[in-house]
């Protein structure tokens, strides 16, 4: 269950306003999502990293043209996520 921070009142998942005293719900509960988002995508893009390398060198793995094309796209993606959380702290 989410707190507002100034007067204690008890948020909905979804607000992002408390209705209470207006004021903006923007603290732990976002920066911690976006922090489990690069975790997910960094994790995405290991995995995809692995799976390129496997088809690759061995016989094992999913078609190269699976590999590449989705590695490049979560390289994009956890790149933009790294760099949202520079920008935060
Ligand atoms: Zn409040």
């Amino acid at each position: 269950m989410l707190r507002c921070l100034s007067c204690n009142g008890i948020l909905q998942k979804s607000e992002t306003v408390c209705y209470s005293c207006g004021e903006k719900i923007d603290g732990a509960a976002k920066a911690k999502s976006k922090g489990s988002f690069y975790s997910v995508a960094a994790m995405l893009f290991y995995i995809s990293l692995g799976a390129t390398g496997l088809s690759i060198f061995t016989k094992f793995g999913p078609p190269l043209a699976v590999c590449v094309p989705a590695t490049i796209v979560l390289m994009f993606v956890k790149s933009s996520a790294d760099q949202v959380k520079k920008n935060q702290t």
